[in-house]
């Protein structure tokens, strides 16, 4: 559906093939979890799109047009496929089209092909679907990880802020071939390291560690996305009285903590059994903390 509430057909095709969300994935985009018929985290979602769409010098949202088009998409898929069944619904924001780019000075060729700058729009769109089949496994049997570098330091974000890396852009084609890599080496997933070893993040989730009472995600000056699931777990954990901590952690950190997790939207908490080959016990709390993520989203 688009972002003013029209229900489209989704067999009938919808973007125009110039969209810069195809050829330049110069965008933006968010995933949101739908469960019980309802989004999950709906305001931190729309905080950290508008915060990527300011990094991307796109126009800012119009989140009450957005809120509306969720509830839109939520009851749309609880009618078709009833409420227990959960859905991933995916808002996209684009620069529109090449020919008709927003956000940016219009160029002299744009009067010569008459195309004036008040035709030019933002690409903006969402779509609920089903949640992929690997997500149950994942949530129950964990997963297995290999460490790869990112291959650049910690200090990237804040020298060369026209990386995006706090954003969450459409361009995830080399989070797309990390996972691939991964794989090929017979594991699950990734967790990517920076060049000076330290822990970032997945290609698709956030790293958190227990440790004791005390949980750990790596700083966001790091260079790795905000994660939305981590901050409502943090902000239920504390008011659970447990501690919470952002700080750099570098690979061993994790082999000796207590409990090591993938946290996102649509899996919410995966455990990780298996590092780098090695076989990570099962921590006495592993329930309590897949509960106490369940809880993080209720609101
Ligand atoms: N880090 C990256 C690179 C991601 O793509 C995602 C998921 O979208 C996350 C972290 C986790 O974010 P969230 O909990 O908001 O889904």
């Amino acid at each position: 559906m688009t972002h003013d509430g029209a229900v489209l057909d989704p067999d009938v095709p919808f973007l125009h093939a110039d969209d810069l969300a195809a050829v330049r994935g110069d965008g933006v985009f968010e995933t949101l979890l739908v469960r019980d018929g309802r989004a999950r985290n709906v305001s931190r979602h729309l905080d950290r799109l508008q915060n990527s769409a300011r990094a991307l010098d796109l126009p800012a949202p119009d989140l009450d047009r957005w809120r509306t088009a969720i509830t839109t998409g939520q009851r749309t898929w609880a009618e078709k496929n009833g409420r227990a069944t959960e859905g991933l619904l995916r808002i996209v924001y684009s620069r529109g089209r090449e020919s008709a780019p927003v956000g940016q000075a219009a160029p002299r060729e744009r009067a010569e092909t008459g195309i004036t700058r008040e035709s030019n729009e933002a690409t903006a769109y969402l779509t609920v679907g089903p949640v992929p089949a690997r997500v149950a496994s994942v949530r129950t049997d964990g997963t297995s990880v290999i460490t790869l570098t990112r291959g650049y330091s910690v200090d990237l974000a804040a020298l060369a802020p026209w990386q995006l890396l706090g954003a969450k852009t459409l361009s995830y084609a080399t989070n797309m071939a990390a996972q691939r890599h991964a794989t090929a080496q017979g594991v699950d997933d990734v967790i990517y390291t920076s060049s000076e070893g330290q822990v970032l993040e997945s290609p698709r989730s956030t790293v958190i560690v227990l440790n004791g009472d005390t949980l750990i995600t790596p700083p966001v000056e790091d260079g790795v996305l905000p994660g939305t699931t981590q901050q409502a777990l943090f902000e239920t954990a504390e008011k659970e009285g447990l501690r919470t901590e952002y700080r750099s952690l570098r690979v061993a950190d994790l082999i000796v903590a207590d409990g090591v997790w993938l946290l996102s939207s649509v899996t919410l908490a995966t455990r990780v059994r298996e590092l780098n080959g090695y076989e990570m016990p099962e921590p006495a709390r592993a329930k309590d903390f897949a509960a106490l993520v369940e809880k993080a989203i209720e609101d």
